[in-house]
């Protein structure tokens, strides 16, 4: 079906009013024909998804034709900000959904900075945008305005150049009267690891959504004027200094993100020898990373929409750049290398000796920025062999301004490096670059080749999908160190610690931490409070890091807490369980949510629909092909052991893991293919698309472990419904066209005339193997 009908048959069961007083409109956006038009989402899908990604999800569902690749221009990229962003102290995001282009899972990226504020202060919950523009377009929106403007004059042009041009032919200026979500050249030029910017460092990162906005030919959406501020309730405000007070107080925030930003996380990892070193080859690496060693060149932090942490360290490294900020705040923080107190009071009294990156006292546009965070710090540092944080700061600079994702192109590089060493690959393929690990010139420069797919840059682009596309031999996947595709985002090595193993394998979108990550399982203080950690988590977990017992309970509490913080708009740093066990809860969240929308809700109704988020995408990635089976974790977790750190010997068993997983499965309400069992798929289906027919099966078959299917697109009669059961189950075609399997629809057998019997939501459908013969 074309995604034009697919938006006017979903538009027929959305509303031309808000169902509560704060709701926004979803522009539709058709760029091809430059057409849009306003809607706005029925109460029940707030009740059930809320908003944010949530809702993302609801609108994919509908949009999707999965039968299309990830570029397609009929496959739609949608934004929705939070359904608190804007209105709550850190409640800063909004996220980027589609389908992936880099991995085989759902496209959903979120992201900060002004962006999603000014889109909701502007009147809009979400944009959903498809088509190809029929030249570069931006699209500009002011309130009620939306104009596609002609973006030529923008192309082949990187992000700070692009918001600079925007920001001198608008008059206006980026954060206060202008937020841009823009792609660079990488995006341009459909690099899988490319993101959607949205300021110096802010990017929608995950899943090549630079590359997806790329092949809409869409260069930026420009939200334009000062926005409103929002009139608040009483209650809304008196809540929100509460939790404020709650962010403030809280000692991870205090003490190190307002500090030194996620970099602190470098040094807990490298003292418990779970730092992913040269491809996760080794788990170790050099103190000359620890984040005191960025103290010089940092001048201050910048932060968010109205946020009050500011976790996003500065750097400046040119002669006139200050540092300092934020020195020695670490210090003798226990915590801080809680596996090693030793650790703790290690200082690093790193000058700043840094006289341009070729030491000629020669500085240029890179020697100063935004960042890095953790993941980058892990990415340019260990992965690939660098252990110096001059170095480090110039490639975070550079992957900003070319809008690269620095977990996806670090692991890309990092793949090849290693492919190299094996001698998989060599000068033929890389033309000449030496891939030796640590060769920083190499790195400089393949960055600025695979933003324009250059040379060997062309392979680095095309991220995880290298060896589809026939970059590399098929044994290169041996050393691909990604689930679902999608490589990892986090740099931790996960062999010791079961909980991030699991929750990395199950996460819809891929090999990711933010979507469920029980950061807390290496707080020694948690661990030894069995009450306090069985109540943390909702039932018991085993206070051993590196034990498979309970892991699932904290996997489960976390993802259904991290999906409704994107749904609100939460920044995950100050979101509980993420950091720390004092931050805002679901509970503070439901109080703001119920004030906002007039619509009760509580932490218990929250959770639900935190699950029933993650119910609707794991049946986005069962449309898209993912099974079971891509629940899983690199073969290197399995067959390698760790060789340093107190948990040397740690690895993955295979049997204790997938006994693990089926334990996930369970408590989550998913059958043994990984997808929301019959009963919970219909009562989802019922929101998301208005129409449910369950059909039962006389035996499981591929993709219906449980004989039965819930077929959720609408179908008008029986032939209709065969050719949806032949969709969604396409590895069962030879027992679907048994022709003696019969239809019985309501206990009634079909014996002629399937295309004259209509179906109606709710009907009850039956395949039954008629005997032939006597
Ligand atoms: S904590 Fe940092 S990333 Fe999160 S909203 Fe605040 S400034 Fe932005």
């Amino acid at each position: 079906m074309d995604i034009r009908d697919k938006v006017e048959r979903l538009c027929a069961r959305l509303h031309d009013a808000p169902q509560h007083p704060t709701q926004g409109a979803v522009l539709f956006v058709d760029l091809e024909r430059r057409e849009t038009r306003r809607k706005y989402l029925p109460g029940e899908v707030l009740q059930t998804f809320l908003g944010g990604r949530g809702a993302n999800m609801y609108l994919l569902y509908n949009l999707l034709e999965e039968e299309r690749d990830a570029l397609d221009p009929e496959i739609p990229l949608i934004f929705g900000a939070g359904t608190l962003t804007g209105d709550m102290p850190s409640a800063t995001r909004g996220n980027f959904t589609s389908r992936s282009p880099d991995s085989y899972a759902i496209l959903d990226s979120s992201g900060g900075d002004y962006f999603p504020a000014f889109v909701k202060r502007h009147g809009y919950d979400h944009i959903v945008m498809y088509g190809r523009a029929p030249e570069w377009t931006l699209l500009r929106i002011a309130h009620e305005t939306v104009e596609f403007i002609d973006a030529t004059r923008y192309v082949g042009l990187d992000n700070l150049d692009t918001a600079a041009a925007v920001e001198r032919d608008f008059g206006c200026t980026e954060r206060k009267d202008m937020a841009l979500a823009r792609i660079a050249t990488s995006g341009e030029n459909l690099a899988l690891c490319s993101g959607i910017m949205g300021g110096i460092k802010a990017i929608w990162a995950r899943g090549g959504g630079g590359a997806k906005m790329g092949s809409l030919r869409l260069k930026g959406i420009m939200i334009h004027g000062k926005p409103d501020e929002a009139p608040m309730a009483k209650a809304l405000k008196e809540q929100n200094k509460v939790i404020g007070r709650k962010i403030t107080s809280t000692s991870v925030i205090k003490n190190a993100l307002k500090k030194v930003g996620t970099p602190f996380l470098y040094k807990p990892s490298r003292v418990l020898g779970a730092l992913g070193t040269m491809n996760n080859q080794n788990t170790s690496w050099h103190e000359t990373l620890d984040a005191d060693n960025f103290d010089p060149y940092r001048p201050g932090m910048d932060g968010c929409f109205k946020c009050p942490v500011h976790c996003r360290n500065l750097n400046d490294m040119t002669p006139e750049g200050k540092g300092g900020w934020g020195s020695a705040a670490l210090k003798g923080l226990t915590g801080n290398a809680s596996y090693d107190k030793a650790q703790a009071e290690i200082e690093h009294a790193r000058q700043r000796t840094y006289k341009g990156i070729n030491g000629d006292g020669v500085f240029d546009k890179y020697d100063k920025g935004d960042g890095p965070e953790y993941v980058t710090v892990g990415k340019f540092g260990p992965m690939i062999g660098l252990s110096e944080p001059e170095h480090v700061l110039r490639l975070n600079n550079i992957l900003n301004d070319l809008g690269l994702d620095s977990a996806s192109t670090g692991s890309s590089i990092a793949w090849a490096m290693e492919l190299w060493q094996r001698g998989i690959i060599d000068a033929s393929h890389t033309g000449g670059l030496d891939l030796s690990w640590g060769n920083y010139e190499v790195i400089e420069k393949l960055l600025f080749m695979t933003a324009k797919r250059e040379g060997f840059g062309d392979t680095i682009a095309d991220s995880a999908r290298a060896v589809e596309r026939g970059k590399y031999p098929t044994e290169a996947l041996d050393y691909r160190m990604a689930v679902k595709g999608l490589f990892q985002s986090d740099p931790h090595d996960s062999r010791i610690l079961k909980a991030f193993a699991l929750g990395l394998s199950v996460a819809t979108r891929g090999m990711d931490h933010l979507r469920n990550r029980v950061t807390l399982e290496i707080n020694a203080r948690i661990n030894d409070d069995a009450a306090f950690k069985t109540e943390l988590y909702g039932g018991t977990v085993s206070p051993q890091p590196n034990s498979y017992e309970g892991k699932e309970v904290a996997v489960r509490r976390c993802e259904n807490t991290f999906a409704v913080g994107d749904a609100v708009g939460m920044c995950r740093f100050n979101t509980k369980l993420f950091n720390s066990p004092t931050l805002p809860d679901l509970s503070d969240f439901a109080a703001q949510l119920s004030t906002l929308t007039d619509r009760p809700v509580d932490a218990t109704d929250l959770d639900a629909i935190g699950r029933n988020i993650i119910g609707l995408e794991r049946l986005l990635n069962f449309r898209l092909g993912l099974r079971a089976r891509d629940d899983t974790l690199p073969r290197r977790w399995f067959e390698e052991s760790i060789e340093v750190g107190p948990f040397k010997g740690e690895k993955i068993d295979r049997e204790q893991f997938e006994a693990m997983k089926s334990r996930f499965y369970k408590l989550t309400g998913l059958n043994a293919e990984g997808v929301p069992n019959a009963e919970w798929h219909e009562r989802l289906a019922r929101v998301a698309t208005g129409f449910a027919v369950q059909v039962e099966l006389p035996r499981p078959l591929p993709g219906a472990p449980e004989k039965m299917l819930v077929i959720d697109e609408p179908v008008g009669n029986v032939t209709a419904l065969r050719t949806a059961l032949r969709r969604r189950l396409p590895d069962a075609h030879a027992e679907l066209d048994d022709a003696s399997w019969n239809m019985v629809v309501n206990d009634r057998m079909v014996l002629s005339g399937e295309s004259d019997t209509l179906l109606h939501d709710g009907d009850r459908v039956a395949l039954v193997p008629i005997i032939a013969g006597g």
